[in-house]
């Protein structure tokens, strides 16, 4: 029997109530498949665990964490209580960089059944891989002078290891999916961390013949996610391009709702984290009618890059079957409460 070892974080908002029906899920598929147990521990750092204990989590948080296979996180954040780059720099942002998630995947595909923003989304179906630790997001720079005078500076950090580490990452996608790699790009206007970019995505490509490879600049990409989405197979970004590009993906998927994702630790020292795309969307916290299906296709995730491909693979048919007949929660026009969703994709799972 294999274990998976799972650290639960529902967070705040809708976290903690998407997350039980995730889980509800998981013990289904255990059941189901045989062979695979899950164990389950809940941590309960989140806003709420701000307020009493003045941190998101305790001073041995991240050992008790690292214990585990995986973290499986709801939402991250409340600024009716606590300002977000308290509550993100505290739990969520903390745990990519400290257990050293270096690269975020996000795919975005149209599930059967759900009406997209796209005038003809049909079989719209992308992986977004995003550099996750460096890139626009660094914290080097400063700010001088003053007043009108006042001068802002950021500087962007792009090193080789984990440019190719993203990179390679792309291309192992690709192999197993229609074997096209998109690189996001914009060398004609950032001199020089772009470049550097596209060269080792030359050198990377070279490594790779039998897989297709091209580069865009990021806002001609941008636009032809929304125009040629069917040409785009796995895209390839820094940060702060794979950020966008995920979010155009998750507008053309129906609902920031059913968006999932991955951080993966690659270098197997730290758990990886897998998270669903949205917040803790505080407006519709307590009515039930979060949408579960990110949650739940990120536990797919989770299943995917815990050796269970296959199972993985049953899990999203179920999904996509159950949003096909029309179980979709209101954000995507549809009529059915959170947990009649999850009802239906457990009933169906064990058929
Ligand atoms: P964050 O800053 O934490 O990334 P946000 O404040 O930008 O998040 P969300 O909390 O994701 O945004 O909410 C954006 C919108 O999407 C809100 O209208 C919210 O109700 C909706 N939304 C988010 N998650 C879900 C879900 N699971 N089901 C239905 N609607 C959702
Ligand atoms: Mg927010």
């Amino acid at each position: 029997m294999k274990t998976l070892n799972i650290a639960s974080i529902p967070g705040d908002g809708v976290g903690k109530e998407i997350m039980p029906e995730a889980i509800r899920v998981l013990e289904k598929v255990a059941q189901v498949h045989g062979g695979l147990q899950f164990k389950f521990e809940e941590f309960p750092y989140s806003c709420d665990y701000y307020l009493k204990h003045g941190a998101m989590m305790p001073e041995d948080g991240m050992d008790r964490l690292s214990q585990f296979d995986s973290v499986f996180l709801g939402a991250v954040g409340d600024a009716s209580k606590v300002p977000d780059h308290i509550s993100l720099w505290g739990l969520l942002l903390k745990i990519r960089q400290e257990f050293q998630q270096e690269i975020n995947i996000r795919p975005a595909k149209l599930l059967k059944g759900i009406n997209s923003k796209l005038a003809d989304p049909k079989d719209f179906d992308i992986v977004v891989v995003r550099e996750n630790s460096e890139g626009e997001y660094s914290s080097i720079g400063g700010r001088i002078f003053h007043d009108d005078n006042e001068i802002a500076i950021q500087n962007n950090v792009f090193s080789k290891r984990a440019t190719k580490q993203a990179m390679n990452i792309a291309f192992d996608l690709a192999s197993k999916r229609k074997g096209l790699v998109t690189s996001a790009t914009k060398s004609n206007g950032i001199f020089h961390a772009m470049p550097f970019w596209d060269e080792i995505f030359e050198e990377i490509s070279e490594k790779h013949p039998n897989i297709k490879s091209e580069s865009k600049h990021i806002d001609a990409l941008a636009a032809y996610f929304i125009t040629h989405p069917h040409e785009l197979d796995v895209v390839v970004g820094s940060n702060l391009f794979g950020d966008i590009l995920s979010d155009v993906g998750a507008a053309i998927m129906g609902s920031i709702g059913v968006a999932p994702s991955a951080n993966l630790n690659l270098n197997g020292k730290y758990p990886s984290m897998f998270e669903p795309v949205h917040g803790s969307a505080p407006d519709i916290v307590g009515k039930g009618i979060a949408n579960p299906i990110g949650q739940i296709w990120t536990a797919k995730m989770l299943l995917e890059f815990n050796g269970e491909a296959n199972i993985a693979e049953h899990l999203l048919k179920v999904i996509e079957a159950v949003t096909a007949d029309g179980y979709q929660t209101p954000d995507l026009g549809g009529k059915y409460k959170m947990t009649e969703v999850t009802d239906e994709i457990i009933k169906r799972l064990g058929q």
